[in-house]
């Protein structure tokens, strides 16, 4: 899987109509605008600390970056701009949609500064293992292509998600700041296979054409928020998108657009319903924060 994507996304943009899938951020300005909406937030109630950077993790076409740093920006966010990316063909897209940024590989790789962090749809892109019968599952080469070599009860685990999670944990809670993870997933730990490829804006069979579509899984945000925790970070409540952007105001934020370009009514409309519906993303989708102690929690995730 991390082969896979790292081939994947080093030699091509997968967003979008023409590409293998659409994201959140791809399907309206409002998203990002939210996000950095969000932040901005925090961040001003956090004191305004003049050396926060503004970080995304795997920022796709730089579209959220650009819209959520709109946001931070009218809020007299000035810091700079650092994208944790591996993939050429994203980065030179990303220059243009949010120039003047940093890149990095690794999240190792951040200047330790209080850091306004979001990734969207990343963690679901990071490796996992599947387990049945508590031994691990592994492909090999079969008659006509590649094949499990078990199957039955699975149960996935992701060393390379947690790992993640706990560095940018530590680094929130050592330095400061906070950070939003937004992803498909679930709530509880629980058996089941949730590998599945995309390509063409189509599920496809996942040992099908290696490299060559998009390989992610259900993030299980009660690991996630249990990796924060451990490093002491203060985690939030999980929330449904839907939800989150609600109480943020995505209804407000829509129509006000709309009455300022009447000719946008319908797309928009229509954007807000499939970010929040709970039959489109609003449901699966769903929203985590971390925070360091003196920093504030998020708005949209108390009850
Ligand atoms: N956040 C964007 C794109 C999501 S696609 C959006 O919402 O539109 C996943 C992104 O993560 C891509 O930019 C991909 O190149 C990047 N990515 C995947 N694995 C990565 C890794 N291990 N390290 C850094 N970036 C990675």
């Amino acid at each position: 899987m991390e082969a896979c994507n790292a081939y994947y996304y080093a030699t091509r943009d997968p967003l979008g109509r023409d590409g293998d899938f659409t994201t959140a951020p791809e399907l309206s300005q409002i998203f990002g605008e939210i996000v950095g909406a969000a932040l901005a937030d925090c961040w001003s109630r956090a004191g305004s600390p003049g050396d926060a950077i503004y970080v995304e993790l795997g920022p796709g076409r730089g579209t959220l970056a650009a819209d959520a740093l709109r946001a931070l920006r009218s809020a007299g966010f000035s810091g700079e701009v650092h994208l944790v990316e591996t993939s050429p063909a994203l980065r030179e897209i990303q220059a243009r949609s949010v120039p003047g940024a940093h890149w990095h590989e690794q999240v190792q790789e951040l200047p330790e500064r209080p850091l306004l962090l979001v990734g969207n749809e990343f963690l679901d892109a990071l490796p996992i293992r599947q387990f049945v019968d508590g031994i691990e599952r592994r492909v090999m080469v079969a008659a006509g292509g590649l094949a499990f070599d078990r199957d039955g009860e699975i149960s996935e685990d992701s060393p390379a998600r947690d790992e993640l999670v706990a560095r940018i944990s530590r680094r929130i809670g050592t330095r400061g700041g906070v950070g939003l993870l937004i992803d498909y997933g679930h709530e509880r730990t629980a058996f089941g296979d949730t590998l599945q490829a995309v390509r063409g804006h189509r599920y496809a069979p996942v040992l099908d054409m290696p490299g060559e579509q998009d390989l992610t899984s259900h993030v299980d945000f009660e690991t996630v928020a249990n990796a924060a925790a451990k490093t002491g970070v203060s985690v939030t409540p999980l929330v449904t998108q839907g939800e989150w952007l609600n109480r943020l105001g995505i209804g407000a934020r829509a129509a006000a657009l709309a009455t300022a370009h009447p000719n946008r009514a319908e797309e928009l409309a229509s954007a807000v319903h499939r970010l929040t519906s709970p039959k489109e993303m609003g449901q699966l989708f769903k929203v985590i924060a971390i925070h360091a102690a003196g920093w504030p929690q998020p708005a949209g995730f108390a009850p």
